[in-house]
């Protein structure tokens, strides 16, 4: 039957040639070629020894950031989990007591935080979403696990130790000021 758009071609079965029938110079073709990229530059690293350089604006695992003080700046308004489109964020927010003015900056903070990251697709809305400068992605990567609910980061992976701080003043510049 004639096809609408008038493309088709009719293949028709070619007889093979006495030096195709042989199968040799194929062969030889196809392992010059193999041998030719013995001496090219490799494009593959040796993953973990070599690490691949980012660029400033790679989306990898989030950080809770802390302010100057060493005050978690997230104030759980939840606007992270309402903005992310794979719904990997969840929260609990809790008042903040007296005496914990040292702790979190706002007088609301999530007690518990946790974002799924077989959910998430790094895609950086729960960043630009943050009104407290509280949440980033980093070059930081995942590491693999042999059960899913290790996928589960919480506070205790997510906020930035006091002694250990996350720099993303290149993710700002690069990506918010953009
Ligand atoms: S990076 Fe995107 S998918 Fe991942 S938690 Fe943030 S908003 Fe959700
Ligand atoms: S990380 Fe930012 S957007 Fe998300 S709950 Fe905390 S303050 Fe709100």
């Amino acid at each position: 039957m004639q096809s609408l758009t008038n493309r088709s071609v009719v293949v028709r079965k070619r007889e093979m040639s006495f030096m195709e029938k042989l199968y040799l110079p194929a062969i030889l073709g196809g392992m010059a070629l193999t041998i030719k990229h013995l001496f090219k530059k490799k494009v593959t690293n040796k993953y973990p020894e070599v690490k691949r350089i980012f660029a400033p604006i790679y989306r990898g695992v989030h950080v809770l950031k802390r302010d100057e003080q060493g005050r978690e700046n997230c104030t759980a308004c939840g606007l992270c989990a309402v903005s992310c489109p794979a719904e990997a964020i969840t929260m609990v927010a809790a008042e903040r007591k007296q005496g914990e003015e040292n702790l979190y900056r706002e007088e609301k903070y999530a007690a518990t935080y946790e974002i799924n990251m077989l959910r998430c697709i790094f895609c950086g809305l729960c960043e630009e979403a943050c009104p407290k400068d509280a949440i980033y992605l980093t070059d930081r990567l995942i590491e693999s696990k042999y059960n899913r609910k290790s996928f589960f980061y919480g506070k205790d992976l997510l906020v930035e130790k006091i002694d250990e701080r996350i720099d993303i003043s290149k993710r700002k510049k690069n990506y918010k000021m953009a």
